[in-house]
């Protein structure tokens, strides 16, 4: 059972922010020397910045990135439920066995959302990871199962996103 120190977060909602907010707890806690390790959920590899941090530079601060593509409706499952199943073992080796300090499910709702890993399941490993271990789940829509666990729940609301004036993704701040 994770002690009173271990906390859940959770970043959702539709406006930006969620994953550079978790991306900023890793930094805050690098200066503190501490480890962060981040899963990335339905993200291919080197689609986003973060996936390119430098190990020998940042050694404090893991990437993995599990996902094959984007899922459409219609599509075949299959290969997205390896890849979010393959995530998830690394997960529970991280969450009961690991080193690091905290840890970041990356886009968690949506491997939920798309019945790719069961939330019974996330709530369960949860409950009995390491103690003090802290752990912040990011990505919209986020299943109430998981919200129910959190200690700090933050709703980033959209008010103006640059995507909407056809600006498209910026490098650098939006991946
Ligand atoms: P970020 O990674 O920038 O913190 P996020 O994690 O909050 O964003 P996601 O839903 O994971 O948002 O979206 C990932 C990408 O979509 C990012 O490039 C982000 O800028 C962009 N994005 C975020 N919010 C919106 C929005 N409301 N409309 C369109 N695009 C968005
Ligand atoms: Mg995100």
């Amino acid at each position: 059972m994770a002690d009173k120190e271990g906390l859940i977060i959770v970043f959702t909602g539709d406006g930006k922010g969620k994953t550079t907010a978790a991306l900023g707890i890793a930094l805050r806690a690098l200066g503190r020397r501490q480890r962060t390790a981040i899963f990335q959920f339905m993200k291919g590899r080197e689609r986003s910045g973060e996936q390119m941090l430098d190990k020998d530079t940042i050694p404090l601060i893991e990437v993995h990135a599990f996902g094959a593509g984007f899922l459409r409706e219609g599509d075949d499952p299959a290969p997205h439920r390896k890849a979010a199943e393959k995530g998830w073992r690394a997960v529970e080796e991280e969450l009961s066995s690991g080193s690091a300090d905290i840890v970041v499910l990356d886009e968690i709702s949506h491997a939920v959302n798309h019945g790719l890993i069961p939330a019974g399941q996330i709530v369960r490993s949860l409950s009995s990871r390491r103690a003090g271990l802290h752990v912040v789940l990011t990505g919209r829509n986020m299943p109430p199962d998981l919200i129910d666990i959190a200690d700090t729940i933050t709703d980033m609301k959209e008010v103006r996103h640059a995507y909407r004036s056809g600006k498209g993704a910026v490098l650098g701040i939006d991946y």
